[in-house]
Protein backbone atom coordinates (compact mmCIF):
# COMPACT_ATOMS: atom_id res chain seq x y z
CA UNK A 1 0.00 0.00 0.00
CA UNK A 2 1.31 2.93 -1.20
CA UNK A 3 -0.70 6.01 0.96
CA UNK A 4 -0.06 9.71 1.46
CA UNK A 5 -0.47 11.68 4.63
CA UNK A 6 -1.26 15.30 4.06
CA UNK A 7 -2.06 18.08 6.22
CA UNK A 8 -0.49 21.24 7.73
CA UNK A 9 2.33 21.29 9.17
CA UNK A 10 1.29 20.54 13.19
CA UNK A 11 -1.60 18.18 12.24
CA UNK A 12 0.04 15.53 13.62
CA UNK A 13 1.21 13.36 10.40
CA UNK A 14 4.72 12.27 12.08
CA UNK A 15 2.88 10.56 15.11
CA UNK A 16 0.25 9.41 12.96
CA UNK A 17 2.36 8.37 10.20
CA UNK A 18 4.61 6.13 12.78
CA UNK A 19 1.54 4.59 14.19
CA UNK A 20 0.05 3.70 10.46
CA UNK A 21 3.19 2.54 9.45
CA UNK A 22 3.28 0.09 12.73
CA UNK A 23 0.16 -1.08 12.01
CA UNK A 24 0.60 -1.98 8.47
CA UNK A 25 4.41 -3.45 8.94
CA UNK A 26 5.67 -0.30 6.09
CA UNK A 27 8.03 1.78 6.40
CA UNK A 28 7.25 5.76 7.64
CA UNK A 29 8.93 7.79 5.06
CA UNK A 30 9.29 12.10 6.17
CA UNK A 31 10.85 14.42 4.05
CA UNK A 32 11.39 16.35 6.52
CA UNK A 33 12.94 13.67 8.62
CA UNK A 34 15.55 12.39 5.54
CA UNK A 35 16.45 16.47 5.21
CA UNK A 36 17.41 16.99 9.09
CA UNK A 37 19.37 13.50 8.90
CA UNK A 38 21.58 15.17 6.11
CA UNK A 39 21.14 18.13 7.96
CA UNK A 40 22.60 16.55 10.53
CA UNK A 41 25.42 14.50 9.09
CA UNK A 42 26.54 17.53 7.10
CA UNK A 43 26.15 16.07 4.00
CA UNK A 44 25.92 18.45 0.38
CA UNK A 45 22.06 18.14 0.70
CA UNK A 46 21.63 18.65 4.49
CA UNK A 47 24.25 22.10 3.68
CA UNK A 48 21.53 22.94 0.81
CA UNK A 49 18.53 22.38 2.44
CA UNK A 50 19.29 24.04 5.89
CA UNK A 51 19.41 27.09 3.68
CA UNK A 52 15.11 26.39 3.39
CA UNK A 53 13.90 25.13 6.41
CA UNK A 54 15.59 28.06 9.11
CA UNK A 55 13.55 30.36 6.96
CA UNK A 56 10.69 28.09 6.97
CA UNK A 57 10.30 27.88 3.02
CA UNK A 58 10.20 25.08 1.21
CA UNK A 59 13.16 23.19 -0.25
CA UNK A 60 13.62 22.97 -4.27
CA UNK A 61 11.45 20.65 -5.89
CA UNK A 62 14.00 19.28 -8.44
CA UNK A 63 16.04 17.70 -5.28
CA UNK A 64 12.95 16.89 -2.70
CA UNK A 65 11.85 14.82 -5.50
CA UNK A 66 15.11 13.20 -6.35
CA UNK A 67 15.66 12.34 -2.50
CA UNK A 68 12.82 10.16 -2.28
CA UNK A 69 13.25 8.77 -5.61
CA UNK A 70 16.64 7.43 -3.76
CA UNK A 71 14.74 6.76 -0.81
CA UNK A 72 11.28 5.08 -2.61
CA UNK A 73 13.76 2.83 -4.78
CA UNK A 74 15.48 0.96 -1.26
CA UNK A 75 14.41 -2.64 -0.76
CA UNK A 76 12.34 -1.75 2.53
CA UNK A 77 9.85 0.10 0.28
CA UNK A 78 8.73 -2.90 -1.90
CA UNK A 79 5.63 -3.57 0.04
CA UNK A 80 4.60 -0.46 0.20
CA UNK A 81 5.26 2.98 2.71
CA UNK A 82 3.46 5.49 4.13
CA UNK A 83 4.58 8.96 3.22
CA UNK A 84 4.86 12.06 5.30
CA UNK A 85 5.20 15.85 4.49
CA UNK A 86 5.95 14.38 0.34
CA UNK A 87 4.38 15.59 -1.90
CA UNK A 88 3.31 19.28 -0.88
CA UNK A 89 3.37 21.33 -3.91
CA UNK A 90 1.90 20.28 -7.24
CA UNK A 91 5.25 19.66 -9.38
CA UNK A 92 6.29 17.64 -6.73
CA UNK A 93 2.89 15.89 -6.86
CA UNK A 94 3.78 15.20 -10.67
CA UNK A 95 7.17 13.93 -9.98
CA UNK A 96 5.67 11.43 -7.50
CA UNK A 97 3.14 10.42 -10.37
CA UNK A 98 5.93 9.80 -12.44
CA UNK A 99 8.56 7.80 -9.66
CA UNK A 100 5.78 5.54 -9.35
CA UNK A 101 4.63 4.92 -12.92
CA UNK A 102 8.63 4.07 -13.62
CA UNK A 103 8.35 1.79 -10.50
CA UNK A 104 5.11 0.44 -11.83
CA UNK A 105 3.27 1.24 -8.88
CA UNK A 106 0.16 3.07 -8.39
CA UNK A 107 -0.70 5.48 -5.21
CA UNK A 108 -3.42 4.11 -3.02
CA UNK A 109 -4.82 6.96 -1.48
CA UNK A 110 -4.41 10.00 0.21
CA UNK A 111 -5.27 10.88 3.85
CA UNK A 112 -5.77 14.85 4.46
CA UNK A 113 -5.70 15.51 8.03
CA UNK A 114 -7.61 18.80 8.51
CA UNK A 115 -6.93 20.56 11.37
CA UNK A 116 -7.91 24.34 12.30
CA UNK A 117 -5.27 27.27 12.24
CA UNK A 118 -5.35 28.48 15.85
CA UNK A 119 -4.93 24.52 17.43
CA UNK A 120 -1.83 24.33 14.91
CA UNK A 121 0.14 26.93 15.93
CA UNK A 122 -0.94 26.27 20.03
CA UNK A 123 0.80 22.49 19.11
CA UNK A 124 3.92 23.61 16.91
CA UNK A 125 4.39 26.03 19.62
CA UNK A 126 4.91 23.29 22.82
CA UNK A 127 6.09 20.67 20.34
CA UNK A 128 9.69 18.84 21.54
CA UNK A 129 11.23 16.07 19.40
CA UNK A 130 14.18 13.62 20.95
CA UNK A 131 17.59 14.62 19.15
CA UNK A 132 18.26 10.88 19.12
CA UNK A 133 15.29 9.00 17.78
CA UNK A 134 12.81 11.62 16.38
CA UNK A 135 10.34 10.81 18.59
CA UNK A 136 7.84 13.95 18.97
CA UNK A 137 6.36 15.18 22.48
CA UNK A 138 4.20 17.68 23.12
CA UNK A 139 4.69 19.82 26.59
CA UNK A 140 0.66 19.78 26.96
CA UNK A 141 -0.55 17.56 25.50
CA UNK A 142 1.65 14.49 25.54
CA UNK A 143 4.11 15.22 27.84
CA UNK A 144 7.55 12.76 28.16
CA UNK A 145 7.56 11.07 31.79
CA UNK A 146 10.35 12.52 32.48
CA UNK A 147 11.05 16.78 32.04
CA UNK A 148 13.11 17.12 28.64
CA UNK A 149 14.17 13.43 28.18
CA UNK A 150 12.58 10.64 25.26
CA UNK A 151 10.89 8.18 27.01
CA UNK A 152 11.92 5.60 24.56
CA UNK A 153 15.97 6.31 24.68
CA UNK A 154 16.36 8.61 27.20
CA UNK A 155 18.04 10.98 24.42
CA UNK A 156 17.33 15.01 25.27
CA UNK A 157 13.83 16.99 23.99
CA UNK A 158 14.70 19.89 22.02
CA UNK A 159 12.70 22.67 19.93
CA UNK A 160 12.93 22.68 16.39
CA UNK A 161 14.96 26.04 15.11
CA UNK A 162 11.52 26.08 12.73
CA UNK A 163 8.87 25.43 15.47
CA UNK A 164 9.65 28.94 16.89
CA UNK A 165 6.48 31.42 16.29
CA UNK A 166 8.04 33.63 13.36
CA UNK A 167 8.81 30.44 11.11
CA UNK A 168 5.68 28.83 12.28
CA UNK A 169 3.74 31.60 10.84
CA UNK A 170 6.14 31.27 7.52
CA UNK A 171 5.88 27.45 7.41
CA UNK A 172 1.62 27.93 7.58
CA UNK A 173 1.59 30.30 4.99
CA UNK A 174 3.81 28.42 2.53
CA UNK A 175 1.46 25.24 3.62
CA UNK A 176 -1.83 27.65 2.60
CA UNK A 177 -0.39 28.66 -0.90
CA UNK A 178 2.11 25.40 -2.35
CA UNK A 179 0.34 22.63 -0.90
CA UNK A 180 -3.21 23.35 -0.24
CA UNK A 181 -3.49 23.13 -4.04
CA UNK A 182 -2.73 19.22 -3.45
CA UNK A 183 -6.56 18.86 -1.75
CA UNK A 184 -8.22 19.43 -5.36
CA UNK A 185 -5.41 17.94 -7.60
CA UNK A 186 -6.58 14.06 -5.77
CA UNK A 187 -9.67 15.04 -5.01
CA UNK A 188 -10.20 15.09 -9.03
CA UNK A 189 -8.10 11.37 -9.03
CA UNK A 190 -10.59 10.47 -6.30
CA UNK A 191 -7.67 9.99 -3.86
CA UNK A 192 -8.94 11.84 -1.07
CA UNK A 193 -10.02 11.34 1.92
CA UNK A 194 -10.55 13.86 4.75
CA UNK A 195 -10.09 13.14 8.30
CA UNK A 196 -10.67 15.16 11.27
CA UNK A 197 -7.41 15.81 12.95
CA UNK A 198 -8.81 18.17 15.82
CA UNK A 199 -9.74 15.52 18.29
CA UNK A 200 -7.14 13.46 20.29
CA UNK A 201 -4.15 11.44 19.31
CA UNK A 202 -5.77 8.10 19.92
CA UNK A 203 -9.52 9.20 17.80
CA UNK A 204 -7.14 10.79 14.77
CA UNK A 205 -5.64 7.28 14.94
CA UNK A 206 -7.91 5.45 14.91
CA UNK A 207 -10.34 7.47 12.40
CA UNK A 208 -6.91 7.22 9.75
CA UNK A 209 -6.52 3.40 10.50
CA UNK A 210 -10.40 3.18 9.25
CA UNK A 211 -9.98 5.53 6.07
CA UNK A 212 -6.71 3.60 5.46
CA UNK A 213 -8.40 0.19 5.83
CA UNK A 214 -10.91 0.89 3.32
CA UNK A 215 -8.58 1.93 0.36
CA UNK A 216 -7.41 -1.77 1.07
CA UNK A 217 -10.76 -3.09 0.64
P1 LIG B 1 8.39 18.85 8.29
O1 LIG B 1 9.24 18.08 9.23
O2 LIG B 1 7.58 17.99 7.37
O3 LIG B 1 7.56 19.92 8.96
O4 LIG B 1 9.41 19.63 7.32
C1 LIG B 1 10.33 20.58 7.83
C2 LIG B 1 10.86 21.44 6.70
O5 LIG B 1 11.54 20.62 5.74
C3 LIG B 1 9.79 22.18 5.87
O6 LIG B 1 9.40 23.39 6.47
C4 LIG B 1 10.55 22.39 4.56
O7 LIG B 1 11.49 23.44 4.67
C5 LIG B 1 11.33 21.09 4.42
N1 LIG B 1 10.53 20.07 3.70
C6 LIG B 1 9.99 18.93 4.19
N2 LIG B 1 9.32 18.25 3.25
C7 LIG B 1 9.42 18.99 2.11
C8 LIG B 1 8.93 18.85 0.80
N3 LIG B 1 8.16 17.80 0.43
N4 LIG B 1 9.24 19.81 -0.10
C9 LIG B 1 10.01 20.86 0.21
N5 LIG B 1 10.48 21.08 1.45
C10 LIG B 1 10.20 20.15 2.40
Amino acid sequence: MILVLLGPPGAGKGTQAERLAEEFKLPHVASGDLFRENMKNKTELGLLANRYIVEGELVPDDVTIAMIRDRLERPDCENGVILDGFPRTLAQAEGFKDILAGMDRTLDGVLYIAVPDEELVRRLSGRRICRRCQTPYHIQFNPPQNHRVCDICAGVLYQREDDKPETVRARLNVYRQQTLPLIDFYCQYGLLTEVDGSGDIETVTAALSEAAHGLNK
